[in-house]
């Protein structure tokens, strides 16, 4: 007898499997399928349940026919190497025929006469009913028919699915009586799952749909929990790393608060006072600040920066782009160089010479605040005491940037700020141990952005309704997908307008009497700025971008959000720009203007766009639309190396896996408990998150 192991410690080649030639081998090598724990972990993407007939007469109104049907006759078309045998088959229901390219084979094995399972998707094509896509197996013939529950593997171009099922069989045959639990008894119990190999059984081969339910549930929980468990171990590691703090009564803060012209939101207070709370406890904060656009965040980093300011320590507030940046540090020379509060920019752009004694007057401490992009976390930059670290629009940055700030020195306190709501879902999973802020309502007086669809070839009556807002004082952006001529749209059949032509064309004969501006990604960034400038101070009164204003860009004087060609864009970069209106006290506007030959998806976006304001409803909407399994993949292809569970599809479990988790860490830190015996042998063995959580 074999010794047992975990399923993910099943190294075997492929190729020791009954049926895996090396062809197969390696086909299902491109897979990224290996090893007989490669095969078993690749759980199917869809099930074929041929419990439920369905016959030819249904065949449009279904995804697929599946019936028990006679042949009828054998016919041949074209020549030579091109001979394809066409058999024509009857269920009762109606007639069709099954082409059968590079299927010689099936004269023999589906004679006229026999008994025939078809399953397949059909069409009508040439007068009649067929299909070049189906599966045939003669039901007297030795095995039978495959009935029940099939399970339907992703594939690659040559790999049968027969093949696939084959040997998914042989291996669970050959090896799944060796494999071990993974979760301690006690808890599997509790939850009422599946033995891990009973699990794995049901979920490859099902003999219903219920036992299929709970095998999926079982190994859902399972690879969740080990999950969170990571993200809990994660938490209490960071939880444990004391660090010296000093007390701050601030003062800072209320010399700030004071000089404000407005004061600050309930929920803006909430937040601050949770981020104090957190930078006063002996160990490093790591905390998201979520709040729609325009909800005011920055003032509440600025808070949190002076907290770190008063305590004797730096700050430093990185933004996603240079334009961000920038307006950051106007708002803070505004706000905080009133304070006496020492501040410096940096970016790449900064030259050199400006550069080295920026960089001393960092690593002296001559600096209270520095803002900047990314550059304020490459090699050369030192500090002589970081405290906070702010990082803006944090979804930009991912984990690589997390990485870069843990590694420098002992840990700052650390704010991520986002206006891209992040259901809490997914907050869960993709941030794990970050605790949450939120600022729920904007400031008051705004007034909500009126939104309003137009077709292309009625966007003068949007230019003419803008020329009003003009006349009254107020500015307008007007986005584009392009920037120029060069840039050729891949896969767009109409022709697309682009911000450079468009802001001629608009400075000449749409505004001739207003200033019109033109940002985007590949000016310089001296001419960004002048722009920009020159927009916020109101001497440009249109600004002709591309979706660089999407994220940050604060004018309030600006009324009307003019997004041409709407549908070439997300739901949450069109939530995002319409965010850069509506930002004072009047009435703003936001034009989306489609062209025809909507997409399904497009259309939804743009409805969900009209029917709400709302981020976090928008947030839950886009992943209506784009389904979990997009979202999910982005979570795998950056640390999450999920099989099974979907955190958007599952949340429900992933909450349950993260409670059972953190409940086990907290009452066994050090996994001693003989029944946490199977866990520990899990993390050493077959950990499948060890590189994630060594990453975080
Ligand atoms: P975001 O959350 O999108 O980063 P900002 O911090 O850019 O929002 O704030 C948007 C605008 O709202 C800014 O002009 C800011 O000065 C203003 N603001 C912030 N807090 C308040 C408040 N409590 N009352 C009124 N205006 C505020
Ligand atoms: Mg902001």
């Amino acid at each position: 007898m074999l010794a047992p192991v975990f399923l993910r410690e099943l190294g075997q080649s492929v190729a020791v499997l009954k049926g895996a030639g090396k062809a197969v081998a390696e086909r299902l090598a491109r897979l990224g399928v290996y090893t007989v724990a490669d095969l078993l972990l690749r759980y199917p993407r869809d099930y074929d349940d041929r419990s439920i007939f369905i016959p030819f007469s249904r065949f449009a109104q279904e995804a697929r026919v599946h019936t028990v049907a006679t042949v009828l006759s054998h016919e041949w078309f074209g020549f030579g190497r091109m001979r394809t045998l066409k058999i024509r088959v009857s269920d009762g229901s109606g007639a069709a025929v099954l082409v059968c390219f590079n299927r010689a084979f099936l004269e023999t094995s589906l004679p006229v006469g026999s008994q025939v399972l078809v399953t397949g998707r059909f069409s009508f094509r040439y007068g009649e009913i067929q299909s070049s896509a189906f599966e045939a197996e003669r039901l007297d013939a030795e095995g039978g028919g495959k009935q029940g529950i099939l399970p339907v593997y992703a594939l690659t171009d040559g790999l049968a699915q027969g093949t696939v099922r084959r040997l998914a069989k042989h291996a669970l045959a050959e090896y799944g009586s060796r494999i071990e639990e993974e979760l301690p008894a006690t808890l599997a119990a509790r939850r009422g799952l599946l033995g891990k190999r009973e699990a794995l059984g049901g979920v490859h081969f099902p003999p219903s749909q219920s036992v299929l339910e709970k095998a999926r549930l079982s190994l859902i929980f399972e690879e969740l929990f080990y999950f969170q468990l990571a993200v809990a171990r994660r938490a209490m590691r960071r939880k444990e790393a004391a660090v010296p703090r000093s007390p701050v009564r601030g003062l800072l803060k209320s010399r700030l608060v004071e000089r404000l012209p407005f004061r600050l939101t309930t929920d803006q207070l909430t937040a601050s006072a949770e981020i104090a709370a957190d930078m006063g406890a002996p160990r490093p904060m790591a905390r998201l600040l979520q709040g729609d656009v325009g909800s005011g965040k920055t003032l509440v980093a600025f808070l949190a920066c002076l907290d770190a300011i008063e305590a004797g320590g730096q700050a430093a507030l990185m933004a996603p782009t240079e334009l961000l940046a920038r307006q950051h540090a106007a708002t803070a020379a505004r706000h905080l160089e009133p304070l006496g509060i020492r501040l410096a920019f940096l970016s790449g752009n900064v030259e050199d010479a400006a550069r080295a004694p920026l960089l001393a007057a960092l690593k002296a401490g001559e600096v209270d605040l520095v803002l900047g992009t990314q550059a304020l976390f490459s090699e050369e930059v030192e500090y002589r005491k970081l405290r906070l670290a702010v990082v803006d629009e944090q979804h930009r940055f991912g984990v690589l940037q997390r990485l870069a700030l843990g590694r420098k020195g002992p840990l700052p306190d650390l704010l991520m700020m986002t206006a891209t709501p992040i259901p809490r879902t997914l907050a869960l999973t993709v941030f794990g141990d970050l605790e949450l802020s939120s600022i729920l309502t904007m400031p008051p007086g705004r007034k909500t952005v009126i939104t309003h669809l137009a077709k292309a070839g009625n966007e003068q009556k949007v230019y003419e309704f803008v020329r009003g807002l003009l006349a009254r004082g107020r500015q307008a952006y007007f986005v584009y997908p392009l920037i120029g001529e060069s840039e050729r749209s891949t896969g767009a059949s109409i022709e697309l307008k682009n911000a450079e032509a468009m802001a001629m064309r608009l400075r000449a004969e749409v505004f001739p009497e207003y200033k019109v501006g033109l940002i985007h990604s590949r000016l310089k960034e001296e001419e960004k700025r002048r722009t920009m400038d020159s927009f916020a101070g109101g001497q440009t009164q249109v600004l002709v971008a591309t979706s660089v204003v999407e994220v940050g860009v604060d004018v309030p004087n600006a009324a009307a959000m003019v997004i041409e060609h709407a549908e070439r864009f997300g739901l949450a970069a069109l939530h995002q720009l319409r965010g850069r209106v509506g930002r004072g006290t009047e009435q703003s506007y936001c034009f989306l203007v489609y062209s025809d030959g909507l997409t399904e998806d497009a259309k939804a976006r743009l409805k969900a766009l009209l029917g709400t304001t709302d981020g976090f409803a928008l947030a839950e909407e886009d992943l209506r639309i784009r389904g979990p399994g997009e979202l999910a993949g982005t979570a795998q292809s950056g640390y999450l190396r999920l099989t099974i569970a979907d955190p958007v599809r599952d949340a429900k479990i992933l909450e349950e896996a993260r409670t059972e988790a953190f409940a086990l860490i907290e009452a066994d830190p050090g996994l001693l408990a003989a029944e946490n015996a199977v866990i520990r042998e899990v993390l050493k063995r077959a950990n499948p998150f060890g590189e994630a959580a060594a990453q975080n």
